[in-house]
């Protein structure tokens, strides 16, 4: 078969790739290996990275060892992919110090990959070194790289106990209840960010509260009713609403950072005068419609007869209605009838940018410039927004809570003969929130449909129980 292929090379790698597509026996690989030695007395890369790569799929820890010693003796250095290779191996091994070793070379020629080091953190965890693991935590949280949800359920899970920390210690004191509170950082972080843990996740948060020592947590599943009362035990969530302090301190950020220097690189300085002058003419809006994002909420029909079926809605309902558009819609194609687009001209007010501006900036500008009642309708998370312009958790927390309470959101799809129906906003806010000797946690539940720019319906409630619960200190407007 060999002679008959035209380049030799080619085709010992093609092998080796087949073999680890359709996970033949490692021993038929090894048996290539040997082969191609034997007649070539060399190895390529390409060919011992595919080998890799079936070593480490089969959790063949010996062979790739050998592998790694073989790579380090033939080659300078060793690019990414079987870099990440051998830290996902050795991170589970007594080898894990050597994947520390990797990720730093790695460090040293390209971005970090929050992958990678979830597997060493792992390691460390795994292996007892908790102070290595939270360095490492560290590291990649101070380089604003977002940790993945395996990351934060080791250390949640953690690993078995070092040594001096058996029994002898008193509670709240200690390497135990600093971990307990670098632990409770993670929770507080996610309410910071508007993270949702995955079901997996938050059963390890539940079991780790319920293992801790002397503190009797329990953790149920409760259901919420319509006022945001906890039905498993009475606490009360949090408002929606911003209070008057809040949504004035949430505009005043968002208000200087979108009229910053960044957001004219992709708008022009004329552009953007010439639409506050616009926003100053009108009266304040209730709706601010993204006109291209919601164009896209449905695949059927032309985009522009979409926004006209959501701006008739809001029209019925007597609101206000701002839409911003781009430039290109004005011009008669298939997506955008001009014939619709006169009528959503009548029937809200519109501004059209220039066709590479930022929408998010102006949807800003004008939601915020409306006041406090005004909601917009755009499913982007404008999560890089935030990470730009607004580095401190507090201000995050109130940016996304703003977000979370004035977003609307269209309830299922728009079809050419239903009318347009919008989810209702609940009254409580769907956050990480804790009160006295409580902690309530939205999650997302792995059969739940949802989209992004939905909240989550499921919550892990956690009591002490050797307290008497306290409930309601937040009430409703
Ligand atoms: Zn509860």
């Amino acid at each position: 078969m060999k002679e008959a292929s035209s380049d030799p090379q080619c085709f010992n790698d093609q092998m080796m790739s087949s073999l680890f597509k359709y996970r033949a026996d490692l021993d038929i690989a090894k048996s290539l290996l040997t082969f191609v030695v034997n007649e070539t007395d060399t190895l390529s890369y390409e060919l011992l990275l595919s080998y890799l790569k079936a070593c480490v799929k089969g959790g063949h820890d010996t062979e790739v060892s050998d592998v790694y010693e073989m790579m380090c003796a033939r080659f300078p250095s060793l690019e990414t992919a079987a870099s990440s290779l051998f830290i996902k191996s050795f991170s589970k091994t007594e080898r894990w110090r050597e994947a520390l070793n990797i990720l730093q070379n790695i460090n040293k020629v390209s971005l970090p990959s929050p992958r990678n080091y979830s597997k060493v953190i792992s390691g460390a965890v795994m292996h007892g070194d908790s102070a290595t693991a939270w360095a490492l935590y560290d590291e990649l949280t101070d380089m604003g790289n977002d940790p993945h949800q395996d990351t934060w359920e080791v250390l949640f899970r953690g690993g078995p106990r070092e040594a001096g920390q058996e029994g002898s210690e008193q509670p709240g004191s200690g390497p135990q209840s600093e971990q307990q509170e670098r632990l409770l950082g993670i929770l507080r972080n996610m309410r910071d960010n508007q993270v949702y843990p995955q079901q997996r996740l938050v059963s390890t948060i539940k079991t780790w509260f319920e293992s801790l020592p002397g503190q009797k947590w329990k953790g149920r599943w409760p259901t919420i009713t319509t006022k945001g009362v906890c039905r498993c035990c009475g606490f009360v969530l949090e408002s929606i609403q911003l209070t008057t302090e809040e949504y004035q301190q949430q505009k005043d950020v968002v208000m200087t950072n979108i009229q910053g220097k960044d957001v004219f690189k992709k708008t022009t300085p004329e552009e953007f005068n010439r639409f506050k002058e616009f926003v100053k003419q009108k009266p304040a809006f209730n709706v601010v419609v993204d006109g291209l994002n919601v164009a896209n909420i449905t695949t059927k029909g032309k985009q522009s007869e979409t926004v006209l079926a959501v701006v008739s809605e809001l029209e019925r309902q007597g609101q206000v209605v701002l839409v911003l558009g781009r430039e290109h819609m004005l011009e008669p194609s298939r997506s955008w009838d001009q014939h619709h687009m006169s009528l959503i001209q009548q029937k809200a007010h519109c501004f059209f940018t220039d066709n590479v501006s930022e929408d998010s900036s102006f949807l800003l500008y004008a939601a915020l410039h409306s006041g406090k009642h005004c909601r917009f309708l755009s499913s982007a998370l404008m999560r890089d927004h935030v990470k730009a312009y607004l580095p401190d958790g507090g201000s995050r927390r109130l940016f996304f809570k703003w977000q979370r309470g004035q977003r609307l959101v269209v309830d299922g799809c728009i079809a050419a003969n239903r009318s347009v129906c919008f989810q209702s906003i609940p009254v409580y806010d769907t956050i990480v929130q804790s009160g006295d000797n409580t902690w309530h946690i939205p999650f997302e539940d792995s059969d739940e449909e949802r989209t992004s720019c939905e909240v989550p319906q499921r919550w892990l409630c956690l009591t002490k129980t050797n307290k008497t619960v306290h409930v309601g200190r937040t009430v409703h407007s």
